[in-house]
């Protein structure tokens, strides 16, 4: 062969693997870019913090982690990775694993639904304007009924797999908030009230106060950033905890609970959330949220000020930048 075609031989062999050195993200690009985001967004204090719970009011505004988990079990983290806030509505998203893992993909779709309500997470009318049907998991009435479809012969059964669960998730054993959970269990009438009319509809799996109490408990779980990016890297691992190495879930699950976080994570402002970031993401309004790269990573945020959606403020940005800077956007591939 002539030299000039044995070099352009070899220059098109190194193509595919110079583009696949290209494509992957070395560590310290993501650290960096993870820095950089918590520099760029300490000092926003856009937002406010949720009050209709009284306990969350009272909550430390400053608080800002930035934890990235991936499937290899990297961790990358900035600002406040291991400061707790209650988990809130990102439990939805476990939980709903759980009765997914219980009953099947089917029972879900078919008895909570999986459709956007196009209205705020605790909305009475929307029940009433879809025939008495919650329309997904991730909404108050969606998930109070998900909870009391947790199988378990009484009440003290369904909590304790509820905790497991989302211990489980996060590979490590988490707790409730006290102060959270008393100051929640005395604001949640209207929590009640769904719940009470979705057993009008019998769409609810057990007594509907008895799974207003259990889900209340579950939203007052103390979580960190570190441990949202965890459940989010199980998740986006295929159902097996990156870190502890177990399979929490069925590998047929997670693109169902991904495909629900991406119709109703971000509730009324999920299609916004969507068009940003191109991410399956659940918030909640301790301040949480949790975005999944799928097949790669979980990034977890936590900043209590929200939105008047529900959602952090500085977790979208911090979480928006990091998509953009390391191109993670599924739907750009
Ligand atoms: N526990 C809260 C509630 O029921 C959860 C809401 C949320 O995080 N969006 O209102």
């Amino acid at each position: 062969m002539k030299p000039f075609f044995f070099k352009l031989l070899i220059l098109v062999l190194l193509i595919p693997v110079v583009h696949a050195k290209q494509s992957t993200l070395s560590p310290t690009q993501i650290q960096q870019v993870v820095n950089e985001a918590y520099a760029r967004f300490k000092n926003d204090n856009e937002g406010k913090n949720a009050d209709y719970i009284k306990a969350l009011a009272k909550v430390n505004p400053k608080i800002f982690g930035i934890v990235i988990v991936d499937k290899n079990g990297h961790i990358y983290q900035a600002g406040d990775a291991k400061t707790e806030v209650s988990i809130q509505s990102v439990s939805k998203v476990f939980t709903a694993a759980l009765v997914m893992s219980q009953r099947g993909s089917k029972f879900v779709q078919e008895k909570i639904g999986v459709n956007a309500t196009g209205l705020p997470f605790n909305s009475i009318i929307a029940i009433e304007l879809h025939n008495g049907s919650a329309s997904n998991p991730f909404v108050n009435a969606g998930a109070i009924q998900t909870t009391s479809w947790v199988q378990a012969k009484n009440s003290k059964e369904r909590w304790s797999k509820i905790i497991a669960n989302m211990s489980a998730y996060a590979g490590r054993k988490l707790s409730v908030n006290q102060d959270i959970y008393i100051s929640e269990l005395s604001d949640n009438k209207r929590n009640q009230a769904i719940a009470k009319l979705l057993d009008a509809y019998k769409k609810m799996g057990s007594d509907p106060l008895e799974a207003t109490t259990v889900y209340t408990k579950q939203c007052s779980v103390n979580i960190n950033a570190k441990d949202l990016a965890t459940m989010g890297a199980t998740l986006a691992n295929h159902g097996v905890n990156p870190l502890t190495k177990t399979r929490v879930i069925d590998a047929a699950y997670p693109s169902k609970i991904m495909a629900i976080m991406i119709t109703a994570g971000l509730y009324d402002n999920a299609g916004d959330w969507l068009y940003k970031t191109g991410l399956p993401a659940k918030s909640g309004v301790g301040g949480g949220i949790l975005a999944i790269v799928p097949g790669k990573m979980g990034i977890g945020v936590v900043s209590p000020p929200l939105d008047k959606y529900g959602n952090s403020v500085r977790a979208q940005k911090a979480i928006t930048y990091i998509v953009e800077k390391l191109g993670l956007n599924p739907l750009k591939r």
